[in-house]
C-alpha cells in the first residue's frame, strides 16, 4: 500500500502502472471509512488492475455553516481498512495541494444539481464536481465508482463526464445499510443514542412507501404525502421528500406510468443531516 500526499508523486506512480498496461480505478471518498466505502472497492475491482482511493475532506463542498471542521477523520484506521479491501494506492492530499493560493476555477453542472440536496445546499455540487473533475485529471482513471446512497451526486457526475468528455466510465454501487436498515454514513457517529434508535424509521418508511407503490398506488403526490406522514415525529425535521424521475431528477407529481422513479429524502435529526433513497421501479 502506498500513501501519496502530493499530486506529482501520484502521477509518477500511475504513469508507471499505465506503462505496464494496468487499468486504473478511482474510489473518491472523504474518509472515515465504513463498509459502504469498502463496497465501492468491491464493485470496481473486477474492472481494473489497480485501485486508487482518494481520502480528502473537500472544503469547497461545505458551506460555512456546515460541518467541515468537525467532519470525522481517522487516516490511520482508514489506511488499514482500505488495504484489507484491496486498495493499492491512497491519495490523501492537503487542502493546499488541491487548492493552492490563488485557486479560482470551478465546475458547475446545471439542471441535475439544482433540486433535492442542491436546493438546500446551493454550493455543494459545485464543490463536488470541481474536486471530482480535478481527481479525474490527476488520476486519469479508466473507471470510477460512486455510491447510490448519494444518488444525486452519481447523476451529477455522470452528467459532468458526458458533457465535458472525461474519458472515464462511471459505476454506481448499491447502498450498504446497518442491520436495522439505516444507510451507513460517516455522519452516523454524530447521532445521540436516542436519535440512533429513531434513525431506522427512514428506511422503514421508504420501504413501506415502495410496498404501497407495488400495491398499485401510482400518484406521486400521494406517495410523497405518505412518506411525510410516516416521518412526522418530533425527532425528525424534514429537509425534503421528493419523488423524481431517476435519470433527469425532475419531480413527478401526477400519475406514474413506466418511467424509472426514485423516492429521495433528506432529514435532520438534531443537527445531523441524513439522506436516503429508494428506487420504486
Ligand atoms: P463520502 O466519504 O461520504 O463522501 O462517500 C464517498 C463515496 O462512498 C460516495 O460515492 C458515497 O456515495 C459512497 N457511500 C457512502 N456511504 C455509502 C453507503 N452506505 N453505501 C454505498 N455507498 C456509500
Amino acid at each position: 500500500m502506498i500513501i501519496a500526499r502530493k499530486i506529482e508523486q501520484l502521477k509518477t506512480l500511475l504513469a508507471k502502472a499505465r506503462l505496464s498496461g494496468h487499468k486504473v480505478g478511482l474510489v473518491p471518498t472523504m474518509g472515515y471509512l465504513h463498509e459502504g466505502h469498502l463496497s465501492l472497492v468491491e464493485t470496481i475491482v473486477p474492472y481494473v488492475d489497480l485501485v486508487v482511493m482518494s481520502i480528502f475532506v473537500n472544503p469547497t463542498q461545505f458551506s460555512p455553516s456546515e460541518d467541515y471542521e468537525s467532519y470525522p477523520r481517522d487516516l490511520e484506521k482508514d489506511i488499514k481498512r482500505a488495504e484489507s479491501a484491496g486498495v493499492e494506492i491512497i491519495f490523501s492530499p492537503s487542502v493546499r495541494e488541491m487548492y493552492p493560493k490563488g485557486y479560482q476555477s470551478f465546475i458547475h453542472v446545471d439542471k441535475v444539481s439544482e433540486g433535492l440536496c442542491g436546493a438546500s445546499r446551493p454550493h455543494h455540487f459545485r464543490g463536488v464536481t470541481t474536486v471530482v473533475g480535478k481527481l479525474f485529471n490527476i488520476v486519469q482513471p479508466d473507471f470510477a465508482v460512486f455510491g447510490e446512497k448519494d444518488y444525486q451526486q452519481l447523476v451529477v457526475i455522470k452528467q459532468m463526464v458526458k458533457d465535458l468528455n472525461f474519458p472515464v466510465r462511471i459505476l454506481g454501487s448499491p447502498i450498504i445499510r446497518e442491520d436495522d436498515g439505516l444507510a451507513k454514513s460517516s455522519r452516523n457517529v454524530y447521532l445521540s443514542p436516542e436519535q440512533r434508535r429513531n434513525a431506522p424509521l427512514l428506511y422503514c418508511t421508504l420501504q413501506s412507501v415502495k410496498d404501497a407503490f407495488e400495491g398499485g398506488e401510482r400518484t406521486g403526490k400521494t406517495l410523497v404525502e405518505m412518506t411525510r406522514q410516516a416521518l412526522d415525529i418530533p425527532e425528525v425535521q424534514i429537509d425534503y421528500i421528493e419523488l423524481v424521475h431517476a435519470e433527469s431528477l425532475q419531480p413527478l407529481q401526477g400519475k406514474i406510468h413506466s418511467q424509472p422513479v426514485l423516492l429521495a429524502l433528506a432529514v435532520y435529526m438534531g443537527s445531523t443531516r441524513l439522506i436516503d433513497n429508494i428506487r420504486l421501479q
